[in-house]
């Protein structure tokens, strides 16, 4: 008799072993893989407020909100409603509807420096268009990207990028031909006056810069003051395109963008994550005059089968609202400010805790974190057992050291109050 998968046992185990024999390393994208902190990754079954129920039914507080997205939490009733009713009206079309219209609008007026806006379906895709249509607004072919960043994995930006590469400790993907790689230049984040001997040394050849404008993927690290500023001034001098690859801190630190925040206006503005609500999606928009080259106005091509989904936009712009409505930013900030500050205290000089509005990272390192090199000074092992102490008390934080977590407007105080505690437990017993 032919055993049906499903004689398996149905438990985290058993579930990675029957994905490893079909799927590469078991996982749909590397980091959920565990490879940095070891162990057996979870499944999930679902996912309902700030909360995750395992395969084994286990109930973990999420703070990895499948990566930045979930800002208002698992199966926000008013989303689950909207999605499904769109649903019940088609799935896809490939032809105009309202809706996408609305959430052009929504996104146009969010972002003072976005004239227009094309959606796309997923981070990668919104800055893979955005250098494309930076070089073809200038004609030129290379990029200035920074060391632990990261921006989807196209070819261009998977030179010294973050996130999961990160993880694997290479420098750069395989595949990746020279000549593309070639015109992609790299400068340490927070570094201007690298940025500055670079773009002077390339003055005639750089299509744009490109910059997470605060950096969440080799953990959170902040800009310095004067430093996105300075990549403006560059820009300027060179006559280069600024893009602020805004995919996780859209919609996450304000309504609206870091530029807000910061004051500084990028030429095209990347989004995804948030702006999906869960759902697969992403956009990329800018001025007027760069986002008119595109197709079908002008010579830069992109398209896309299932962009502007109508499900996904519904999810998308069903959080925008939802987010105008209850602006939660300023308590998001505060207990995450509060849980840093307990956990900063409890683990002493040995680590060091940034965070910004509902986002952290906690360094295994004395700090300051400023850059890529002093974010991998941090002891990862140590970080894979603090992890493994969090999971076990009920806690999932991002399975590797150069992640960022993130809490939802759905965490509560108590729930904070209760990692810092298990988090302060684990310092003293350590
Ligand atoms: C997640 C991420 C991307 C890639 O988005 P995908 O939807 O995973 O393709 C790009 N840029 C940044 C800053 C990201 O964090």
């Amino acid at each position: 008799m032919v055993k049906s998968a499903e004689t398996f046992s149905d438990t985290s185990s058993g579930l990675f072993d029957r994905a490893r024999a079909v799927i590469p390393g078991g996982v749909n994208s590397p980091v959920r893989a565990f490879g940095s902190v070891g162990g057996t990754p979870i499944y999930v079954r679902r996912g309902f407020g700030s909360k995750i129920e395992t395969v084994e039914g286990r109930h973990l507080t999420d703070f990895c909100c499948s990566w930045g997205p979930l800002i208002l939490g698992h199966a926000y009733p008013e989303i689950v409603r909207a999605v499904s009713e769109t649903a019940g009206s088609g799935l896809s079309f490939g032809i105009n509807h309202p809706d996408e219209v609305r959430l052009a609008e929504l996104l146009c007026r969010a972002f003072p420096s976005m004239e227009q806006v094309r959606l796309v379906n997923s981070g990668t895709e919104a800055t893979m268009t955005a250098l494309r249509l930076a070089r073809g607004f200038t004609g030129r072919d290379k990029i200035l990207k920074f060391e632990g960043c990261y921006h989807g994995h196209s070819d261009s930006l998977l030179i010294n990028a973050g996130s999961g590469i990160l993880t694997a400790g290479i420098a750069g993907s395989k595949g990746v031909p020279a000549a593309t790689a070639k015109d992609t230049l790299v400068a340490p984040w927070n570094n201007l006056s690298a940025v500055q001997q670079i773009t002077d040394a390339y003055k005639n050849e750089i299509a744009a810069i490109i910059a997470e404008p605060v950096a969440g993927n080799m953990g959170l690290v902040l800009p310095e003051p004067g430093f996105l500023e300075g990549l403006r001034a560059c820009c300027n001098k060179i006559g280069a395109v600024l893009i602020f690859d805004e995919v996780i801190t859209g919609f996450r630190f304000t309504w609206g963008g870091y530029q807000s925040i910061c004051g500084v206006q990028p030429d095209i503005t990347c989004l995804g994550k948030i702006i999906g609500g869960g759902m697969p999606i992403g956009a990329v928009g800018g001025c007027r005059k760069i986002l008119e080259c595109l197709s079908p106005l002008g010579g830069v091509y992109q398209a896309g089968t299932l962009s502007g989904n109508p499900v996904a936009v519904k999810a998308g712009i069903t959080t925008l609202e939802i987010l105008a409505r209850i602006n939660p930013y300023a308590e998001l900030a505060g207990l995450v400010s509060e849980a840093a500050e307990r956990i900063s205290r409890a683990g002493g000089n040995r680590i060091c805790v940034s965070r910004f509005g509902s986002a952290f990272t906690v360094f295994f390192s004395r700090g300051p974190v400023t850059d890529l090199a002093s974010a991998k000074k941090s002891d990862t092992q140590r970080y894979g057992k603090f992890f493994h102490a969090m999971l076990d008390s009920g806690f999932y934080l991002p399975p590797a050291q150069f992640e960022t977590a993130f809490i939802s407007a759905v965490h509560t105080f108590s729930e904070l109050d209760s990692f810092a505690r298990a988090a302060e437990i684990w310092f003293s017993a350590e």
